[in-house]
Formats: C-alpha cells, sequence, structure tokens
C-alpha cells in the first residue's frame, strides 16, 4: 500500500478538524511525500516526533511515534532513548518535555508557538501575586511557561488538578493562570465539603471559553441520547451541562467504555478528529473549536526542523530556571502518588 493509500485509509473520515481537514484521495496524495520525507529522516537523526491529540491528523497519523496530552507526552519524552525530539504541539509544552530531559535537543516546528493561557501570565506576574499573599502556596496548571513553573510549588495537571488541591494543606491556594479551570476545581472543594478558598488569576484558553451553554442545550435537544463530554477549561456553565469531565487522555478512555447514539466533545477539535479516526462508528455533533496555535504546526515546517533548524527552534533553558521548574513538576509526582 502507498503511503497516500495508507493516509487516506485512516483520515477518510476526519470531518470535524476544520475545513482543512477534508481527505479526499488526491490531499493524501499531495500530503505523502512530505510523510516518506520525514520518516526517513526521523530515522536518520535518531529522532521521535511526538504530536499533541490537538495538532492536524496527518501529523499525528502520519508521522508521529507517539501523540497524546502534553504530560503523557513529557513522559514518553523521558523515557525515549532517542537523541532529538521533535515536539509537535506549542511552546510551553516543548519546555515541559526539555525540563524532564535536559540531555536531549527538544525541536519545536510551529510558528506561532504561544498560547492564550500560557502567554497570560509571566514569572514577574507570579512573584507579585506572592508578595499580595504572602506564605500562600502557588499552584500552576502545566499549561504554563518554564519561567512560571520556576516561582510555583506544585504543577498540576487537568487529570490531577482536584485532587492535589484538596491534599494541599492550606486554606488559600494561589492557582494560575486558568480562572475558568479554578472556578471549577473551587466548586468541586465546595462539593466535596473542603474548605479551600483558591485566588485565581485571569487566564483563559480562548478554545475552550468560547462554548455556549445555549449551544448545549440546544444539540442535547436535537439529539436524543447525546454524552457531553467536557474538558475542564470549560467555564462552569459547561461544566454543570456535562454528562462527563476530563482531560483529553481521561475523554479517551471514557469514549471507548460507553455508547451512545451521538457525542458532543467540547475541547479542541483535533480529538474528535482522533476519535473519528480511532472509533469511526461513533457519532459526532457540533461544530469546530480549532486552536490557530497548535494548527499552526504543519509537515513542511516538520521537515525543517529535522533538516535545517534554526535557533529558534531549539528549546533552551538556563539551567537555575530549569531546576526550579523540575521541582515544581517533581512535587506534583509527590502530591499525586
Ligand atoms: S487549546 Fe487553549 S490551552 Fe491548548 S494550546 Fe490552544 S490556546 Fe493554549
Amino acid at each position: 500500500m502507498s503511503t497516500a493509500d495508507i493516509l487516506f485509509d485512516k483520515l477518510q473520515h476526519v470531518t470535524t478538524a476544520g475545513p482543512g481537514c477534508i481527505y479526499s484521495r488526491e490531499r493524501c496524495a499531495e500530503l505523502a511525500p512530505f510523510v516518506d520525507a520525514i520518516n526517513e529522516l526521523k530515522k536518520r537523526r535518531k529522532a521521535i516526533i511526538l504530536a499533541h491529540s490537538y495538532v492536524n491528523p496527518e501529523i499525528v497519523y502520519g508521522v508521529a511515534d507517539a501523540s497524546g496530552d502534553s504530560y503523557q507526552l513529557a513522559k514518553i519524552a523521558k523515557a525515549s532513548d532517542a537523541e532529538v525530539i521533535v515536539f509537535v504541539a506549542v511552546r510551553f509544552m516543548g519546555e515541559t518535555a526539555k525540563i524532564l530531559n535536559p540531555g536531549k535537543t527538544v525541536l519545536i516546528p510551529s510558528e506561532p508557538d504561544g498560547c492564550s493561557l500560557a502567554d497570560s501570565i509571566t514569572g514577574a506576574d507570579v512573584r507579585k501575586l506572592k508578595a499580595l499573599h504572602p506564605g500562600v502556596p502557588v499552584l500552576c496548571y502545566i499549561n504554563t511557561s518554564a519561567e512560571v513553573k520556576a516561582e510555583c510549588d506544585v504543577c498540576v495537571t487537568s487529570s490531577n488538578v482536584y485532587d492535589i488541591v484538596a491534599k494541599i494543606p492550606s486554606r488559600q491556594i494561589i492557582f494560575v493562570p486558568d480562572k475558568l479551570m479554578g472556578k471549577n476545581v473551587q466548586e468541586e472543594m465546595d462539593r466535596r465539603g473542603l474548605d479551600k478558598e483558591l485566588i485565581l488569576w485571569d487566564g483563559t484558553c480562548y478554545v475552550h471559553e468560547e462554548y455556549d451553554p445555549e449551544m448545549v442545550r440546544t444539540l442535547r435537544d436535537r439529539h436524543p441520547g447525546l454524552q457531553v463530554m467536557a474538558h475542564p477549561e470549560c467555564s462552569p456553565g459547561i461544566l454543570h451541562l456535562s454528562d462527563f469531565v476530563g482531560s483529553t487522555s481521561q475523554l479517551l478512555k471514557q469514549m471507548e467504555k460507553i455508547d451512545a447514539p451521538a457525542y458532543l466533545m467540547l475541547t479542541e477539535c483535533g480529538l474528535s478528529a482522533r476519535l473519528q479516526v480511532e472509533m469511526p462508528q461513533k457519532q459526532f455533533v457540533g461544530t469546530c473549536s480549532m486552536c490557530k496555535y497548535m494548527k499552526a504546526n504543519n509537515l513542511a515546517d516538520i521537515l525543517r526542523v529535522l533538516s535545517e533548524p534554526k535557533t529558534r527552534d531549539f528549546v533552551e533553558i538556563p539551567e537555575d530556571l530549569r531546576l526550579k521548574a523540575l521541582a515544581c513538576i517533581e512535587r506534583m509526582f509527590d502530591y499525586a502518588g
């Protein structure tokens, strides 16, 4: 089977990842030479390609050695003996991989490589918050730069945030940068009867913030039995209307367990695209919510960073800052058990 046929075979059912994600035979034939060149060069450079679930499906299914959320990918990077890691996502995720893998070359191909959430806060902002609330522990979501992690006490992911906040031995906790996730955590602590007060920062993921509860209600009326699956970066109003809330990896696992007439995925549409490839028998409704940063990754740039990387493609972190950020992540492992 040719590479174009393999791509078409895998991607023909994808419809939810935006207008650029229609995989006709002609489109797959255009993509195939890039896929072949990247896979060849990857072997020669002893590289692995790690792709976030939100990037374009031809990357996930054409050239990636593994795909998942940023935390899963950082762990895979750590376990790998590859000399070069091409991290196809956004910059803060490449930084997390570099914090855990200082001896490896980490390359990021996307440009722009930002994130509305990670870019909402700096290390200086965290220092100001600490000065305003002396002695209050600072938790940061993993969607933050190395500079921010270096200023915080404990890192959390969307999978472990509720349980780690519950375990922190302090009533007041500064939580940055996701305001919506922070509100969801506060509600969960109240529901568990825990006396916690979260001090929040005004950051949001613009993709998850966009969801409108009215749209969820309309789709529920239109599709009896609809299962609504949401990421905790969505607003509390959205989570109240959802059947299941979890990180991208938890959403994927839950989808394997349940059987419903239709599903509404309230997270970046790359995850729906993955589900359409891996579970083509399931029906997905709703419109695409696309992250412009994740979708800035493309095969041409992956080929470029493998063949002729520019200075900006390398993720470098000063060692003193890396060690502080590493301590913040390691405390997460301690709390998560
Ligand atoms: S989906 Fe949201 S949190 Fe993820 S990279 Fe895009 S803007 Fe950032």
